[in-house]
């Protein structure tokens, strides 16, 4: 079942939020569209294994 993760827009600084499957790995990587600006922003997902507790940050370079 995909789960909603927030990130950070790396361009303006605004809240985002990406569904993910957390199944599909403890590390994750999506490029995903800000939902603000529009950019593509290129977001690493971490699912804790025990608690199903998901951390997302972007990687913005420039
Ligand atoms: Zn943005």
């Amino acid at each position: 079942m995909p789960v909603e993760v927030d990130f950070i827009c790396g361009y303006c600084g605004e809240t985002s939020s990406i569904l993910i499957d957390p199944t599909a790995g403890a590390e994750q990587s999506y490029v995903e569209d800000c939902q603000v600006c529009c950019r593509p922003n290129r977001v690493s997902v971490q699912v804790d294994p025990e608690t199903g507790e998901t951390r997302a940050h972007n990687h913005y370079e420039g």
